[in-house]
This record gives structure tokens, C-alpha cells and sequence, in this order.
């Protein structure tokens, strides 16, 4: 997976420079000449705002330079992912089988009501 400029989309070779500890020089997009990747420098809780105002700076920050195979274990935030997924299956399952089996107690012992004309 190839680095991406969040303003444009077009790949980019490195996002910076590093000089020395601290020291980085952040890198120019060729195609539409603003700074490649701001993000780098962020705390992750600016681009989790910036995720919640749905800016795609962010989004596209966190899919292609973030999210990396070297940086992430894919496949164990695979496994993971599905774990969590069907717990919360079992949640949703046991919660609408408490709903359902209150419906049809609440129907079985409301008092019938018959309509004599
Ligand atoms: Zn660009």
C-alpha cells in the first residue's frame, strides 16, 4: 500500500522527512501542491474530531497512511473485529428474545376482552 496525499487522493512516496528526533519536514503534494499529510503531526484525538465532523482529510488520513499492513496486524484486528461483531450478535439475539418472550407473556395474561354487541 502506497502512501496518498489526504487533499487529492494522488500516491506519494514518503509523507516526510526525518532530520532528526523531532525534526521533520512534511512533504508536498505534486499534483495539487498543498502539504501531502498535516495529520502526521496531530494527536489522534484532532483526527478523531475531524472524523466526527466527516472531513475526508481524516478518513483518508486513517485509510491510506495510517492503516497500514506493517503497522497493524490486519489479521488479527480481523479476528478480532469478528469476535466483537458476534457478541454484540448475541446481545441483539438475547435482547429481542427478552422483548419477545415479555410480548407474549404480556399477551397470554392480559384479561381477554370479548366484545358482546
Ligand atoms: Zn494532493
Amino acid at each position: 500500500m502506497d502512501t496518498r496525499c489526504v487533499h487529492c487522493g494522488s500516491q506519494i512516496k514518503v509523507l516526510f522527512i526525518q532530520y532528526s528526533p523531532g525534526n521533520i519536514r512534511l512533504m508536498t503534494c505534486e499534483h495539487c501542491k498543498a502539504v501531502a499529510d498535516e495529520y502526521i503531526e496531530c494527536e489522534i484525538l484532532i483526527i478523531f474530531i475531524d472524523m466526527i465532523l466527516h472531513k475526508p482529510d481524516a478518513y483518508r488520513h486513517l485509510l491510506y497512511n495510517m492503516v497500514r499492513e506493517e503497522t497493524v496486524n490486519l489479521k488479527g484486528l480481523f479476528w478480532k473485529s469478528a469476535l466483537f461483531y458476534l457478541l454484540l450478535d448475541v446481545c441483539i439475539l438475547e435482547i429481542l428474545d427478552g422483548i419477545l418472550v415479555q410480548t407474549l407473556w404480556s399477551l397470554l395474561t392480559s384479561p381477554c376482552i370479548v366484545y358482546n354487541p
